[in-house]
């Protein structure tokens, strides 16, 4: 879609891009001052594997003022984005055979990083008639004696699903039940949160050292090209994460690492203001959505994302092409509308597709208005 977006463009069309996974702030100001500072004193040289001490502190700090959640420096590795924190942990706990539960829809990468691990994905749908959340029975049936892993992100891309305190107290409940099951939780958009506070599961002391928490910079403060991201977990496993690391890319940029250390070590102020741009946009897109005829739109909590269902318009045809699916939908509303999205395929859910908000409101608006006209053409 990127690649057949990019050509369009070239071609002179005005595409509107709705596909992208990235906030399209700046980087805010303080932290890009403390990156130049950085390069001026000479953090030129390799850093720790885990990342600077100074840096793993904040992180500790941060995760005890803003979380409540209690680590030693030790238990902190500092990765190039929390998408490598995600594939150290699965490649250090996931043994070929091992099944590693994953609620759909999901983060595309996590089906990857499990096959590269040679583990066995098993899905547990969630639909949007449950708001992309499952139940904790679903859990417990998706359990077995292979299970080695739980992998989910609160809030979730690609539905923007937040679980509340007390659902994540039913799924904790199972995990009691069962303690040889590890939870990689994914909170790489904490603060893009329109709901409660945000809950870490790591936060039920019965099952926190078994929890992998994985965050990072690149939603919140706007910094995915900067690539950082870290992983908290039990001393073991850090470890071992760690000597993964260690081998594969070394320590992060230093640079970055620095910038990363201004980011936790100013307010919140900027990211709080990120946020509710996003929420303000969120209901701009939510309004309009909601207009159009015969797709399933539910009202995300958290992300930068809607995930409507729009298997009604499969089966229908436009010029005598019948669209199939999903990816033939997002064709079609790229070819006509436009609007470049992504198919829900990728994220495990062929009934939807994802749509970024992550642009300015007029160009929401526009969007969206082309996308209806576009859906209604369709008999
Ligand atoms: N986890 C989820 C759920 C994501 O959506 C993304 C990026 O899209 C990542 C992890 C990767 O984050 P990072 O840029 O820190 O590697």
């Amino acid at each position: 879609m990127a690649k057949l977006g990019r050509e369009l463009t070239a071609q002179g069309v005005d595409v509107i891009n709705l596909s992208f996974g990235e906030p399209d702030f700046f980087t805010p100001e303080y932290i890009k001052e403390a990156a130049k500072k950085a390069i001026d004193d000479n953090y030129s040289y390799y850093t720790p594997v885990s990342g600077y001490p100074d840096l793993r502190k904040a992180i500790v700090q941060k995760l005890q003022n803003e979380n409540g959640l209690s680590y030693d420096i030790d238990q902190i590795v500092v990765s190039t984005g929390a998408k490598q924190s995600l594939a150290n942990a699965v490649m250090c706990l996931v043994d070929p055979g091992d099944e590693v539960i994953v609620p759909t829809p999901y983060w595309v990468s996590y089906s990857e990083m499990i096959k590269l691990a040679e583990g066995k994905t098993v899905f547990i749908d969630a639909p949007v008639e449950q708001n992309f959340k499952i139940t904790a029975q679903q859990l417990e049936q998706a359990i077995t004696s292979k299970t080695k892993l739980f992998m989910f992100s609160s809030p979730c891309n690609p539905t923007g699903s937040v679980y509340s305190k007390q659902e994540l107290a039913q799924l904790v409940a199972v995990f009691e039940k069962h303690p040889n099951i590890y939870i990689l939780s994914d909170e790489i958009y904490e603060h893009i949160n329109f709901v409660d506070e945000h809950t870490s599961i790591a936060a039920f002391d019965s099952i926190k050292d078994r929890v992998v928490v994985i965050n990072g910079f690149s939603k919140s403060y706007a910094m995915t090209g900067w690539r950082i991201g870290y992983l908290a977990a039990n001393k073991e496993l850090a470890t071992a994460c760690d000597k993964m690391q260690g081998q594969i890319t070394s320590g992060t940029s230093s640079i970055t690492q620095r910038a990363a250390l201004a980011a936790y070590q100013g307010s919140l102020d900027t990211v709080l203001l990120m946020r509710d741009e996003f929420k303000k946009r969120r209901d701009v897109v939510y309004s309009l959505l909601k207009e159009i005829p015969n797709i399933k739109v539910n009202l995300p909590d958290g992300a930068f994302y809607f995930f409507p269902e729009v298997k009604y318009y499969f089966g229908k045809s436009y010029n005598g092409k019948i669209i199939h699916n999903a990816e033939e939908l997002c064709l079609y509303l790229l070819d006509v509308a436009h609007v470049s999205l992504v198919t829900g395929e990728a994220f495990g859910n062929e009934n939807c597709i994802r749509i970024s908000y992550a642009a300015a409101e007029d160009k929401l608006r526009l969007a969206v208005k082309k996308i209806a006209e576009a859906l209604s053409n369709l008999k």
